[in-house]
């Protein structure tokens, strides 16, 4: 099946060979099976729906919690064309929280701004309080193989050929309704997470409403080669007959993004040809930058929605599924990649028997309102960039000549565009100002004089207790779930940290106290630890402090 909002893409082969180890396997498993797709009956298996960027992220982080995971995709094999094309700095952040950062930054190619429309209108992202201060291009197909590779090294099952036809919540789990080329069968699962798309059937299957619209007018894609253009930085132009985005790749190709007024309307399963790219260079910036060797293109019409709740029960709402906007600001993949990291290691807790009764929950409420913002954020560059009337050009023309080259806008565009600044409300009060923030990246010196990345702490998705040792005052450490890891250190490279801070696996501040003294701040930490690592009820495995990475 393809997708309604943009029903033709043309390839010229280009994106021919993704077909990973496991495939083959996979395809027989469901056609061997009797009656149909494999049946599941592990009572601690997550079925993931849906193997697109979020749900693969997804199940990479509940193979590294050590999960039964399962995705189910109705596609016969991976994608092969690229839609998004960029990954923001946090998005490449929280790879690297998982050993993943090099990975993709061979693939994709790090660029300094991200073009806003007129030309020199970017956002530059130089100065990003970040170990990644850039946006990093690379075709959603390319992100999809490296996470595919990933889940599979985890020990993650992916099903091909499997389309999810019904899903329902039982006494016992989840019941699903597969249907793959051998027949239909049932799968059993404890929980079951819908990275299924804007057409979710699971979230219509739950009656959860998807409120929003279309977005006026469609957008050329076009994947090709400017021999006019450097491929070195994002480019953009706005005249009076739209809009041109340019986004290099690695390879000296580009994805090229037209909003062609003379072509918003035409109807999104037209074919896109190269003579239409070129005719469209021409009306738009004058010039058709010498554009040739056309690999991939699309029509693509977008809608603004976002669903109601991210949880019903056992069944949860991520990525598309979730929330859709507008491509300005290319948030729509990182919006459902963060989406996947937080909502993993919750079910990893739930699914271990250590999950506070909140934790659950707290996906919905600490990822809806992100959603709420990065859908009022696209809306209105959307919305700025489109407006064709004389009041919205000023508009536009005093916004990008005047207000965001502003310094402080520019800090405040990066960090917003970027995903840095998403912050969750905190769960402990009194709070820490750091509570709920993302800590940023850099160097440690351990107490035993190691140095490390942060993000090396987090490969293994636990949380991680940050206490200072620098005035050779050392916390009691002893007694600490195997969940948590504590990690004594002497210096840190830039802003000092609190002496105390205990850190989510998904790298995001859960408590933090400034108390100097470990006796005196040992009630609080042990508070924190009881509220974000236990269960009330549950047995606690317990460990000895480790103050190695
Ligand atoms: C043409 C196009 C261009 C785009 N360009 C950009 C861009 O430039 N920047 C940007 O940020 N975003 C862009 N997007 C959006 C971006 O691609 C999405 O935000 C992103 O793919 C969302 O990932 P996802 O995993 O949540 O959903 P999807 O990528 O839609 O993946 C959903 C998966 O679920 C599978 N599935 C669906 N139903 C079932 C079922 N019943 N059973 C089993 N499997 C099922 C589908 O086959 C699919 O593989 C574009 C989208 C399109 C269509």
């Amino acid at each position: 099946m393809t997708d309604p909002i943009s029903d033709v893409s043309i390839f010229t082969g280009r994106y021919g060979a993704l077909v990973p180890d496991g495939l083959e396997a996979s395809r027989q498993s469901c056609s061997r099976a009797r009656g149909g797709c494999v049946v599941s009956s592990r009572p601690d298996t997550v079925v993931v729906v849906g193997a697109g960027p979020t749900g693969l992220a997804l199940a990479c982080e509940l193979g590294l919690a050590g999960l039964h995971t399962r995705v189910l995709e109705r596609r016969e094999a991976p994608r092969r064309d690229s839609r998004a094309i960029c990954l923001h700095a946090r998005s490449v952040e929280m790879l690297d929280l998982r050993g993943l950062g090099e990975r993709f930054l061979e693939a994709g190619l790090p660029v300094p701004s991200f073009p806003l429309g007129p030309k020199g209108a970017v956002i530059d992202f130089r100065r990003l309080d970040s170990d990644f201060p850039f946006i990093l291009d690379i075709p959603q197909s390319q992100i999809e193989s490296i996470l595919l590779t990933r889940a599979q090294e985890l020990g993650v099952e992916i099903q091909w050929s499997a389309e999810v036809v019904d899903v329902a919540e039982d006494d016992a789990g989840v019941r699903l309704r597969v249907e793959g080329p051998a027949g239909a069968g049932e799968e059993r699962a404890a929980y079951v997470v819908a990275c299924d798309g804007l057409r979710s059937l699971v979230r219509e299957r739950l009656n959860v409403p998807f409120p929003g619209a279309p977005n006026p007018g469609s957008v050329t894609l076009a994947d090709v080669y400017l021999d006019g253009l450097p491929m070195t930085d994002a480019h953009g132009e706005l005249s009076e007959g739209g809009m041109l985005l340019v986004f290099p790749f690695r390879d000296g190709s580009c994805r090229v993004v037209l909003y062609d007024y003379a072509r918003a309307s035409v109807p999104v399963t037209e074919p896109v040809g190269l003579d239409e790219v070129r005719e469209g260079l021409v009306r738009v910036t004058g010039s058709d930058f010498g554009v040739r060797d056309l690999y991939w293109s699309s029509r693509y019409r977008s809608e603004s929605r976002q669903a109601t709740r991210y949880r019903v029960g056992r069944i949860f709402l991520a990525g598309d599924a979730a929330h859709t906007h507008s491509p300005a600001g290319a948030q729509g993949l990182n919006a459902g990649f963060q989406d996947a990291m937080n909502l993993g290691w919750k079910l990893g807790a739930a699914v271990a028997g250590w999950a506070p009764d909140w934790l659950l929950d707290s996906y919905h409420t600490e990822r809806h309102p992100v959603g709420e913002q990065v859908l009022r954020l696209t809306g209105m560059q959307f919305r700025l960039n489109t407006a064709r009337n004389r009041r919205g050009r000023l508009r536009r023309r005093a916004a990008y000549r005047l207000v965001t080259p502003l310094p402080p806008v520019q800090a405040w565009m990066a960090r917003r565009y970027s995903g840095v600044s998403v912050a969750y409300p905190p769960t402990i009060s009194p709070s820490h100002r750091l509570t709920g923030t993302r800590l940023p990246g850099g160097r440690l010196t351990l107490a035993d004089g190691t140095a490390v990345r942060v993000s090396e702490l987090f490969h293994d998705a636990r949380f991680v207790l940050l206490e200072s040792a620098r005035d050779g005052k050392r916390a009691d450490l002893a007694d600490l779930p195997d969940h948590v890891r504590a990690v004594s250190y002497v210096r840190r490279d830039g802003r000092a940290w609190p002496p105390s801070l205990l850190v989510r696996p998904d790298g995001y501040a859960a408590w933090a106290s400034d108390e100097p003294d470990p006796g005196r701040r040992a009630p609080a930490l042990r508070e924190a630890l009881r509220t974000w690592c236990s269960r009330a009820d549950a047995a606690r495995s317990t460990r000895s402090a480790d103050t190695s990475p």
